[in-house]
């Protein structure tokens, strides 16, 4: 099973012709539903096919409701720390260019604490996999990697969004760490001193990549997933390697993309469910299977809702 600990927010999306200059007010379609890249990331494992079990923070409040009640429609354990926050939102403004502009208010995901995570012990322990990411305080996402690890449970850290306070203490836990091309060079600037653009990662060649993995996090493997480029791999020598390449590439799949919003929460939930799955399998053979389910996520609009199934995967890519 998979443990995924993190935010759950309600988005607010107004469609616009135009970004709202300031002091402007302005006509847009409203839409509203599930995000934060915890809830996506336990409907991707959910939905993967894994027994899931969600640890969050939630508001007494509408939009605690509907995590709930979200989570129930999905078939996946939700276990939440009250708070006497608000729940978690996004004020999201997209214009016709599909550029937007976002504000989070993180609400009771920025109390999700340690002391609830310490509490949630035994939950963690019995976990295949636990995956995580930076959209909690995090001390508690530390806390809930020690945790994990001292349970012998297998951590995946998804080190998003790009802009979070990241520690060395924090990545040091994680078996598996998941970055996209923005958070990879963030970290390696923050973390290790090595200034690369971020729309270089994609071009460097393997080995150079390789090297740079190796600096952020030398005992584990490093996954940077590049978009509609696919994924580059990074492994330590150690067991989860088992008998794939020390590091590769694997291309994106062709698909008829329409929005690739939450493809890596789609990405990291997909991998998770994979490893505990079949954690004895070929590592390469997880990431291909998350690379396949990112990729059908992005052909419906949406996050948590284009989220597919295993059996939609296997229909279009074969078994
Ligand atoms: P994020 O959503 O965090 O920015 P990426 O954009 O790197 O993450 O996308 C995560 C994964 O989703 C990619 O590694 C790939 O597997 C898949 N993906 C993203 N965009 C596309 C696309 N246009 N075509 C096919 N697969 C895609």
């Amino acid at each position: 099973s998979v443990v995924v600990v993190g935010s759950f927010n309600v988005d607010h999306v107004w469609r616009c012709d135009s970004l709202p200059a300031p002091g402007a007010t302005i006509i847009g379609r409203y839409s509203t539903g599930p995000g934060g890249k915890g809830f996506n990331q336990a409907v991707a494992a959910a939905r993967s096919g894994a027994a899931t079990t969600f640890l969050c923070a939630l508001g007494e409040d509408a939009g605690g409701a509907m995590a709930r009640a979200l989570a129930g429609e999905d078939g996946f354990q939700l276990t939440a720390e009250g708070s006497d926050q608000p729940t978690g939102s996004g004020g999201i403004y997209v214009d016709a260019h599909g550029r937007n502009t976002i504000v989070i208010g993180p609400g009771a995901n920025a109390a999700l604490s340690v002391d609830f995570i310490q509490q949630q012990r035994a939950a963690i322990g019995a976990a295949a996999v636990l995956l995580a990411q930076l959209e909690s305080p995090v001390e508690t996402i530390e806390a809930a990697l020690i945790s994990a690890r001292e349970a012998g449970v297998l951590t995946v850290l998804n080190a998003a969004p790009a802009n979070a306070p990241s520690t060395i203490g924090v990545l040091k836990h994680a078996n598996i760490l998941t970055p996209n091309e923005t958070e990879f060079a963030a970290l390696l600037a923050r973390h290790v001193g090595e200034r690369i653009e971020a729309d270089d990662v994609a071009t460097l060649d393997g080995g150079s990549l390789h090297a740079l993995c190796r600096k952020l996090l030398p005992d584990g493997t490093v996954v940077v997933t590049l978009g509609a480029v696919g994924v580059y791999v990074s492994h330590a020598d150690d067991a989860l390697r088992g008998d794939s390449q020390a590091y590769y590439r694997i291309a994106a799949e062709q698909v008829q993309t329409v929005d690739t919003t939450g493809a890596g929460d789609a990405f990291n939930g997909a991998l998770a469910a994979a490893l505990a799955d079949n954690p004895a399998a070929a590592f390469a053979q997880h990431v291909r299977f998350a690379n396949r389910y990112a990729a059908l996520s992005t052909e419906l609009p949406g996050a948590a809702q284009s989220m597919p199934r295993a059996a939609d995967v296997a229909a279009r890519f074969g078994g």
